[in-house]
């Protein structure tokens, strides 16, 4: 069987699948893709800033580092100029050219050789422990010849600051002037303890080419500085080392000063990974502070390095030094890092002249702020479109509930009243008539209904009738059938039905059964009572005879009228003496009935019992001569035969 549901689910559920699913789909449908469009247009907008962003910095650190570039290259011309002055200086032993005033050399008192006051060129020093001779003392005079290049290349460059030739044997000549250079370098000065020496000697520059020290912190008091060195040979003997110093806050300035957008942080390494200069936000990173400055508060022995944490090779941020050396040797212009959990678009841009590199960092969430910030402004208008339409969808809900509750009771209600009336059929079919409802099929249905019960109540009133007329024409029949077997004047049973018993009986008899016995009975001279008061008190006296009759024989004996004023009483199962008891007692019973009108009245009986082999007219031929015999003998008597 189908399961039945209410009109209210059945509309309700309706409404749910028809608007509810379609206009959910719709929204979860719209809900996905707004995000969906959202996602991709912000990472598409991330691809393009990041290029721009990419594109911008390689631009302008490329200009950056060419110009470094350049400029160091500069340093590297002029120093291969020095190189020559400085090799045909000692390759002809004769040269001497005093450009300036005549120099006025002493020894200090701390053993060290020197020029004494400014003449305009260089200063000169010797260290104490060379034995000062004719030969040291004419290679410091003539080579103040030397001078004038020297001065015009640290006029000339903006970046090199200091010029000199240092030479095997402890001298140091040095443009600008250095007043009291021994007390500055001290009483010794072994040039070989030194990379802006030793840098540029045969094993460490067998090609004999200008060079590029690493960060060191000069001796003549300039700071932190990187020199260009060069080997003076004389022939195949290293006279000396000539170089150019560049101090890094005057070369760096630039970079320190470089103002890139997204707040990016550039830092210049040498190629030992150490680091030149960085500005301000790269040191929040590193968590270095630049060394810009230094307090000369003694001599410098020999070559003092920047210190071991300012190495990012050697940094104690393990990843930080790896992801430094992977960056380091892959050379690539742009990638990422991961530093305290923030990611960093890397530059890097090689200065080929030194091998230094020039790494700028730029936190990723600066470059996509305004990105992170739309797609914020973006997700929240989503969540403001997604309570909207929920709450929209839940009002949504409400109405179509209240709209199927209406539409169900508007439908249903009719309906309910009409089954309701419709149940009361069965009791009662004087229902009330269905009145129209405004529901043009609960309209049809009514008339139908009220169709229906009219119907209903004809037929079912004919059929009454019809049950009717059969229970009448049953009763009429059982009426006649009673009227064809019964007496009318006596209503006992009539002469017909009294044959029919006698028939029955004897019947019975011949198989077997006990013998049947009769007593006939006839009023003694009621043909006077007829003459003497007529014909109607005759009756009344037959009537009251049949009654007597009727009270005072057994239920299985059948009482009827014979005939005239002769009655018959059939006795099943009798005896002789029975059936004479009986009849006397119903002879005097008649005996002392006093009658209306007549007063007394007698009869004579003739009875007879059932023999094998009777048939009817047998049985009452006996009784009808012992009735011939009781009047015989004086009537009012009873006789057997
Ligand atoms: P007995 O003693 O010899 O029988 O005399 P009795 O007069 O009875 O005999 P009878 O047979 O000559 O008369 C019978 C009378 O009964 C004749 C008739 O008028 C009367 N009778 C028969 N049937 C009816 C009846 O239905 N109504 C009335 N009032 N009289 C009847
Ligand atoms: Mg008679
Ligand atoms: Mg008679």
């Amino acid at each position: 069987m189908k399961k039945s549901i209410s009109i209210q689910s059945l509309i309700y559920r309706n409404y749910l699948t028809s608007s509810l699913i379609p206009i959910f789909t719709i929204e979860v449908v719209l809900v996905v893709l707004y995000f969906a469009i959202n996602l991709y247009i912000s990472d598409k907008s991330q691809q393009i800033l990041l290029q721009e962003a990419t594109q911008n910095l390689q631009e302008i650190t490329s200009r950056e580092t060419t110009n470094i570039n350049n400029r160091l290259k500069e340093v590297s011309r002029y120093a291969r100029l020095i190189q020559r002055d400085h090799e045909a200086f000692f390759s002809d032993p004769d040269a001497c050219f005093i450009p300036h005033a005549e120099p006025e050399f002493t020894t200090h008192k701390n053993g060290a050789y020197y020029k004494l006051k400014n003449n305009g060129g260089a200063s000169l020093y010797y260290s104490g422990d060379t034995d000062i001779g004719e030969k040291e003392k004419q290679k410091a005079r003539c080579s103040e010849m030397l001078d004038p290049l020297l001065a015009s290349v640290v006029e000339t460059s903006s970046i090199i600051t200091q010029a000199y030739l240092n030479t095997w044997d402890g001298m140091n000549r040095l443009y600008p002037f250095m007043a009291n250079a021994p007390k500055q370098y001290g009483p010794v000065l072994h040039m070989q303890e030194y990379n802006f020496y030793y840098g540029a000697d045969a094993i460490h520059n067998p090609l004999r080419k200008p060079v590029w020290t690493g960060a060191y912190l000069d001796p003549a008091g300039q700071g932190w500085m990187i020199s260009n060195v060069f080997p003076v040979y004389h022939g195949d003997f290293l006279e000396g080392v000539s170089g150019l110093d560049v101090t890094i806050e005057s070369f760096v300035q630039n970079i320190l000063n470089l103002d890139i957008p997204w707040e990016a942080g550039t830092f210049m390494i040498d190629k030992n990974g150490m680091i030149l200069a960085m500005q301000e936000r790269v040191e929040q990173l590193f968590k270095l502070k630049e060394l810009t400055t230094h307090a000369y508060n003694e001599n410098i022995k020999e070559t003092v390095e920047k210190p071991e944490n300012y190495n990012i090779f050697m940094s104690e941020n393990e990843s930080l030094k790896t992801q430094m050396q992977l960056l380091f040797e892959s050379k690539d212009h742009i990638s990422q890092i991961h530093i305290d959990g923030a990611t960093y678009l890397v530059n890097q841009e090689i200065i080929p002249e030194t091998d230094w590199r020039m790494i700028t960092l730029i936190k990723e969430s600066i470059i996509f702020y305004p990105i992170h910030k739309l797609k914020n402004l973006s997700t929240q208008i989503g969540y403001l479109a997604v309570v909207i339409m929920i709450l929209f969808y839940f009002i949504f809900f409400l109405f179509l509930l209240r709209k199927s509750r209406k539409l169900a009771s508007k439908i249903a209600t009719p309906i309910e009243e009409l089954s309701m009336s419709t149940s009361k059929l069965g009791e009662n079919l004087k229902t009330q008539k269905l009145q129209a409802v405004g529901i043009v099929e609960v309209n049809h249905l009514s008339d139908n209904f009220n169709t229906m019960i009219n119907e209903l109540e004809t037929r079912t009133n004919a059929l009454i009738d019809a049950q009717l007329l059969d229970k009448m024409r049953r009763k009429e029949s059982e009426i006649l059938e009673r009227l064809a077997v019964t007496d009318h004047l006596t209503n006992l049973y009539n002469r017909h039905k009294l044959d029919k018993e006698l028939t029955a009986e004897n019947e019975r008899a011949e198989r077997f059964s006990p013998p049947y016995g009769i007593i006939l009975l006839d009023v003694d001279h009621f043909k006077k009572v007829n003459d003497t008061y007529g014909h109607q008190i005759g009756d009344q006296v037959l009537v009251d005879i049949a009654k007597l009759l009727k009270q005072q024989t057994r239920k299985t004996d059948t009482v009827g009228r014979w005939g005239g004023e002769e009655f018959l009483i059939i006795c099943p199962a009798a005896d002789k003496y029975g059936l004479i008891k009986l009849a006397e007692n119903l002879r005097k019973s008649i005996d002392d009935r006093k009658f209306p009108v007549i007063s007394n009245k007698t009869s004579s009986f003739g009875l007879s019992l059932y023999q094998q082999g009777d048939e009817i007219k047998d049985i009452l031929a006996r009784a009808d001569q012992a009735l011939y015999k009781a009047k015989e003998k004086g009537r009012n008597r009873v006789e057997f035969q």
